[in-house]
């Protein structure tokens, strides 16, 4: 593991909204591409991918972040797309490490290459990894992600379980009629494994020509359900990594179950969050069309602390996600959800 030093811990933390919240995380796309087409994320033809000239190279990515460290930022998450595809990660990851003040890096993955790629990303430095898994069962995996690449999610766990990148999220979209029965066997996964099992409420975003509303399980829903496998203890959940997710735990667990309910309750009043799109746009909310493009300044290496700051005048006080109908949106995958 390379355990050079990075910081002197977090900056002060002096890149605040209009709405006084300080912004210490970033989450980096690096790639709008992907392996799988997940029905809820991109349509099975894919979707228009961004040339090549278009995206940040890895050094690139780590300026940007060298730049936003002494503002305050201290939280990286490296995400997509799928990021396991994109060659080299690992390099990546060591720049990251290496960038004074940066605490915690994270990736979001959804798993395959992870018995492959996980110790070598341990090794550059990477602190843990949220994998997405919306089925135990190999044929509905296939269904869902409508690619059979003989993904095995708890065999990628283990993988990234042994290569030391934890505590292990997993993250699992439930979807009515789809995988729902499904989310018992979850649940049950925390009893023997410390891992972290995440249920997300399906988002109306992207093109998901064959999900609709009724596909969504309202998280209180899904909370009456887990309950009925013993009484539900709220919990702290996994000590590093504070996102949306409200905990619980099942009588003798070890692992604990989370609910990310972005249609039925809203969080945005303390999201510290931006992101970096793959083209290099610093977006200061998930949805809606609140970024500042940074590449070309980037590349005629002008200071970027200006644009932070009028990204930052734009970040709304909270997305209209609950207003919006299906179709209105970008995909998760184009935008580093
Ligand atoms: N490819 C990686 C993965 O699947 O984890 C990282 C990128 S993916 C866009 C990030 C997360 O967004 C995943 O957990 C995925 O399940 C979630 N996601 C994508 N589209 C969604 C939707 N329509 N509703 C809810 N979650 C969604
Ligand atoms: Fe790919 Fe992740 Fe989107 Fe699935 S959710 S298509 S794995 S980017």
């Amino acid at each position: 593991m390379n355990d050079t030093p990075p910081s002197a811990g977090a900056a002060p933390v002096t890149l605040r909204d209009q709405f006084g919240r300080g912004i210490e995380y970033l989450r980096i796309s690096v790639t709008d591409r992907c392996n799988f087409r997940c029905t809820y994320c991109m349509p099975k033809e894919g979707l228009p991918w961004l040339p090549r000239e278009e995206i940040l190279d890895y050094e690139e990515i780590a300026e940007v972040v060298r730049q936003l460290a002494p503002l305050g930022l201290r939280r990286l998450r490296i995400t997509g797309g799928e990021p396991t595809i994109r060659p080299g990660l690992a390099t990546l990851v060591r720049l990251l490490r290496d960038t004074a003040h940066v605490e915690d890096i994270a990736l979001s993955t959804n798993g395959v290459r992870l018995p492959e790629l996980a110790p070598a990303l341990r090794e550059a430095g990477l602190d843990r990894v949220n994998m997405s898994a919306d089925s135990l069962r190999p044929d509905r995996i296939v269904g869902i992600a409508r690619r059979d690449l003989g993904f095995d999610p708890v065999r990628s766990l283990r993988a990234a379980e042994a290569a030391g990148l934890g505590p292990l999220k997993v993250n699992v979209v439930v979807m009515r009629g789809v995988n729902d029965d499904e989310v018992e066997d979850f649940a049950r996964l925390t009893l023997d494994h410390p891992w972290h099992v995440r249920f997300i409420e399906l988002m109306p975003v992207g093109e998901m020509r064959e999900l609709t509303w009724e596909h969504v399980v309202p998280t209180d829903e899904l909370l009456a359900r887990l309950s009925r496998l013993g009484t539900l203890t709220p919990d702290a959940g996994p000590a590093r990594g504070n996102g949306p997710a409200r905990y619980h735990r099942l009588p003798g667990a070890v692992g604990t179950l989370g609910v990310i309910t972005p249609m039925t309750h809203t969080y945005c009043g303390s999201c510290n969050r931006v992101r970096l799109t793959a083209d290099g746009r610093l977006r200061t909310c998930l949805f809606g069309d609140h970024e500042v493009p940074l590449r070309e300044a980037l590349r005629r290496g002008e200071p970027l602390e200006p644009l932070f700051r009028r990204a930052l005048a734009g970040k709304p006080e909270a997305h209209g996600l609950l207003q919006m109908q299906v179709g209105g949106l970008r995909a998760l995958s184009q935008v580093g959800g």
